[in-house]
C-alpha cells in the first residue's frame, strides 16, 4: 500500500518517503514549535522556517517561545555548518590549491587550527578543516552536553568557531566575489551568520570586514 504526502502529513509523520518527487519534498508545515513533539523540535522548526522564509533574516534569528536563546543559537550554528558544506562545494570550483595556497581574507594570512599544531593550509584546506572543527565542537558532549540548555560557559566555543568561520566568508568575498554573491543571493547565509554574530556578540565589530551588503544580494522578494 502506498502512502501519499497528504497522508503522511495527516499522520503527523514528517518524512520524505522513497519515491517522493523533489518538488514535494519537505512539504509538511511546522507552523509552531509546540506541534513538533520530538527531541529535535527546535532543529526541525528552524529548518522549516528557513525553507519558507530564508531571506527574512530577522524572523530566522528571532528566538521562538519555549526555546532558550543560546539553544536557538546552537541550532543556527549547526544549520550554518550544514549549509556551509554546500557552500564550500560551490567555492571549490574556483578556490584551488594553486590559486589560493594560503588562507587570506584581505591582507592577513591565517594559520589553520585544524591540526595538532597550527600551520598554513590552502584557503580551501583551511575552510574544510575549520568546518570540521566547528562540527566536532558542536557534537562534543564536553562542550555542549545538552543542546536544549546551553550554558553561558559554552559561549566561548561559539566565539572561537565564529571567528574562524568568518574568514571563510571573507575569503570568498575578497577573492571569489562572484561565488560569494551568487551564494548570498540564493541562500542569504552570510547575512544570517553575521546577524547572529552581532546579536550574540560573538566577534568584535573590528573583525567584521565585509562591507554592508548591497541591496541586490538577498532580495527579499526572491524565495527558494
Ligand atoms: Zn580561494
Ligand atoms: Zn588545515
Amino acid at each position: 500500500m502506498s502512502i501519499s504526502i497528504g497522508e503522511t502529513m495527516g499522520h503527523g509523520l514528517r518524512a520524505n518517503l522513497p519515491g517522493t518527487r523533489e518538488e514535494d519534498c519537505f512539504s509538511w508545515n511546522c507552523d509552531s514549535l509546540d506541534a513538533i513533539k520530538t527531541e529535535l523540535a527546535a532543529q526541525e522548526y528552524l529548518q522549516s522556517l528557513i525553507r519558507r522564509r530564508r531571506f527574512d533574516v530577522d524572523a530566522l534569528v528571532e528566538v521562538p517561545l519555549g526555546v532558550e536563546p543560546l539553544a536557538w543559537l546552537y541550532e543556527h550554528m549547526r544549520q550554518i555548518c550544514v549549509e556551509l558544506g554546500f557552500y564550500l562545494t560551490s567555492l571549490h570550483s574556483e578556490c584551488t590549491e594553486q590559486g589560493c595556497p594560503v588562507m587570506r581574507a584581505s591582507e592577513t594570512t591565517y594559520y589553520c587550527a585544524g591540526h595538532g599544531r597550527p600551520r598554513p593550509c590552502s584557503a580551501m584546506g583551511y575552510s574544510i578543516h575549520t568546518l570540521d572543527y566547528a562540527v566536532r565542537q558542536l557534537s562534543s558532549a564536553a562542550s555542549f552536553p545538552d543542546r536544549r540548555q546551553v550554558a553561558e560557559s559554552s559561549v566561548k566555543h561559539f566565539q572561537s568557531m565564529v571567528r574562524r568561520l568568518y574568514r571563510v566568508f571573507a575569503h570568498a568575498y575578497f577573492h571569489h566575489r562572484e561565488v560569494f554573491e551568487r551564494q548570498e543571493s540564493t541562500t542569504c547565509l552570510y547575512a544570517r551568520f553575521v546577524r547572529l554574530a552581532r546579536r550574540y556578540e560573538l566577534t568584535p565589530e573590528s573583525l567584521i570586514i565585509i562591507p554592508e551588503l548591497p541591496t541586490t544580494i538577498g532580495d527579499p522578494g526572491f524565495h527558494v
